[in-house]
Formats: C-alpha cells, sequence, structure tokens
C-alpha cells in the first residue's frame, strides 16, 4: 500500500463543511461573516501520552477528543481537523481501527478531516483543529475576577486512576478500574458545555494537566488568586485508596478532559441551568482570591500542603 493509497482508503471521506478537502496541497476553508477561527494543536506521543499496545480504536477517539477538548475550553464550534501521523509501518488493521474511532468522535461533533500528512517513523499523532466562535465572545483564561465562583464539569481524578492501574500502582475495585480506564481512554470533550458558557463563563480552561496545574494558567493569567475545598471537588475515588494517591488523582492527576471556569456569583442559577440542560454535572469548588496563591483546605479549614501540581513535560 502506498502512501497515497493510505491516506484515500483511511482519511478521505466527503468534506462538505470546506471549499476543499483532503488531496490537494491545502484545504480551502470559509470562515463565516462575524465568527473568528478558533485554532489549537494536541500532539499524542506513544511512550509519552499513551502506551504502545493500546487499541488502535481508542486512540483513534482520543487523538481527536483532546482537540475537541481544547476548542470546548474557548466555547467555539468545532468545524474541521487535519491530522499529521507518523507511523513505524502501515498496518491496515491499526489504520482501519485508529480512523474509525477518529471518524465516529469526529461524526459527533460535525468536524471534517480536511487534509493532514503522513510520514513513518515512531508512532506518533498529531492533530490541528479548527473552530469558529461569534467574534469577541471566545472564553479565555484572562478573565477572572476576585470573588467568582470556581466550577468543573463532571468528575476528576479518574484518568489518573485509571493510568495508575495500568502502570500497577495501584488495584481498583472493578467499578473503579473500568471508570478509571474509560475515562483514560475514551474522554467526552466538554463541547456543548464551552458553547452554554459563554457570556456566562468569566474564564475557562480544561484540564489535560490536572487541576492544580490548569486553575494555576487561569490564576497566571488573571492575576489571581484561589480559595478550593477539597472535600466539594467532585471525585469517584475507590474507598480505601491511599490518601497520597487520592490527592494526586484528583488535584494533579491529569487528563481528564472536564472543564475548569469561573462565573461570577450572581450567575449561578444560570449555571445550574446549564448543568440540567445538558444532564452534565457541574460543581461548585471554591472561588477566585485576591493575591496569587491556590490555597486548598481540608473540612476542618487548614491549608493542605501540595507536593506537586500537574504533568510537566520539561520539569
Ligand atoms: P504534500 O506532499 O503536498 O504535502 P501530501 O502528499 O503530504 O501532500 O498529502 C496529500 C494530500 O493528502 C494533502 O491534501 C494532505 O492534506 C492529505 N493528507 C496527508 N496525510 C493525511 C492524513 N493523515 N489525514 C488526512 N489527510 C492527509
Ligand atoms: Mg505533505
Amino acid at each position: 500500500m502506498s502512501e497515497f493509497d493510505l491516506i484515500r482508503r483511511y482519511f478521505t471521506r466527503p468534506t462538505p463543511g470546506a471549499i476543499l478537502g483532503v488531496g490537494d496541497d491545502a484545504a480551502l476553508l470559509h470562515v463565516q461573516d462575524g465568527m473568528e477561527l478558533a485554532v489549537s494543536t494536541d500532539m499524542l506521543v506513544s511512550g509519552t501520552h499513551f502506551l504502545p499496545d493500546t487499541d488502535p480504536f481508542l486512540l483513534g477517539h482520543k487523538t481527536l477528543a483532546v482537540n475537541l477538548s481544547d476548542l470546548a475550553a474557548m466555547g467555539a464550534i468545532p468545524r474541521w481537523a487535519t491530522l499529521a501521523l507518523s507511523l513505524p509501518h502501515a498496518d491496515e488493521d491499526w489504520l482501519r481501527r485508529f480512523s474509525e474511532g477518529f471518524y465516529i468522535l469526529a461524526g459527533e461533533h460535525g468536524v471534517e478531516l480536511v487534509g493532514g500528512d503522513t510520514t513513518r517513523g515512531p508512532l506518533s499523532l498529531s492533530v490541528t483543529i479548527m473552530g469558529e466562535v461569534p467574534r469577541g465572545q471566545a472564553l479565555r483564561r484572562s478573565g477572572a475576577e476576585v470573588g467568582d465562583d470556581i466550577w468543573v464539569s463532571g468528575t476528576l481524578g479518574n484518568a489518573a486512576l485509571g493510568l495508575a492501574y495500568l502502570q500497577g500502582q495501584v488495584v481498583p475495585t472493578q467499578d473503579a478500574r473500568a471508570a478509571g480506564l474509560a475515562a483514560l481512554h475514551q474522554p467526552q470533550p466538554r463541547v456543548a458545555l464551552g458553547l452554554a458558557l459563554r457570556g456566562v463563563a468569566s474564564s475557562a480552561i480544561d484540564i489535560s494537566d490536572g487541576l492544580l496545574a490548569d486553575l494555576g494558567h487561569i490564576l497566571e493569567c488573571s492575576h489571581a488568586g484561589a480559595e478550593l475545598e477539597f472535600d466539594k471537588i467532585p471525585a469517584r475515588m475507590p474507598s480505601g485508596i491511599e490518601e497520597g494517591l487520592l490527592r494526586h488523582c484528583v488535584l494533579s492527576g491529569g487528563d481528564d478532559y472536564e472543564l475548569c471556569f469561573t462565573v461570577p456569583a450572581s450567575r449561578r442559577s444560570q449555571v445550574a441551568a446549564i448543568a440540567e440542560r445538558l444532564q452534565l454535572p457541574l460543581t461548585r469548588i471554591g472561588s477566585i482570591s485576591s493575591g496569587t496563591d491556590c490555597t486548598v483546605r481540608s473540612k476542618d479549614g487548614d491549608a493542605m500542603t501540595i507536593k506537586e501540581n500537574g504533568y510537566d513535560h520539561f520539569a
């Protein structure tokens, strides 16, 4: 199978939302009047982001999901993606499963694959995603104000628990294991939530590197601090889990792809209405404070000592 057969067979499908899709030197795209183009790239590298024997169907899903999550955090409507693939060899079975996982999620979110690049090399997957957002309405990291509530979607820590299990650090119950592996392999990007938060949230980010690390980016960009209540953070960890691992999973474990966002306290009922409409739990975990520190308080009000914030590739 030649490089071009491979592209035609596995990565070429109709793209009615593009002027020109796969097959020329570049795709041609039209951004609607009054919209801004939101662009983001996220890469998954074998051995760094996933174990080499990961099911290719799940990888296809996750490669796109982590990118959709970035658009969700901006409040953008997903439109197009390009895919840069580096593969050790053209394994047809692998390619079929990978492209299935990718296209199923793409179909669910109306994303069209309009181009990419394919080379031989160590397994690495990189997507550039493009979406549209009404002019001036994108959610940013920089808008949090003192007194705003801090919210997160879904539950945190499952993906980190799943990874700890795969790495042999913990043996969770069957339910916790299933929840952990699902969160790790098949994150659900919160695109509908991001759209609903336009005009409501003062700032937003997706949690890919851990709550404290990612909230830290909001704090840095917004020149603010935060007070969090550990017990309010929504986590479904197995009972009896060791305290250090619990804190690691909930506060600094990455890969959950939930949204963390801030909203003025006067809009609590709007957030509750969004949770109800989307059938997605949204939980208030603390508030934005003056200063620049992030303090996490335990049930008795004491500040907890935090050893790690989250994942950093170069730390
Ligand atoms: P060029 O040599 O001009 O860079 P390529 O031979 O790399 O073009 O790619 C041919 C066409 O196939 C281009 O339209 C490119 O965008 C598309 N393409 C290549 N690899 C992929 C891929 N993995 N997924 C989707 N489209 C791809
Ligand atoms: Mg090329």
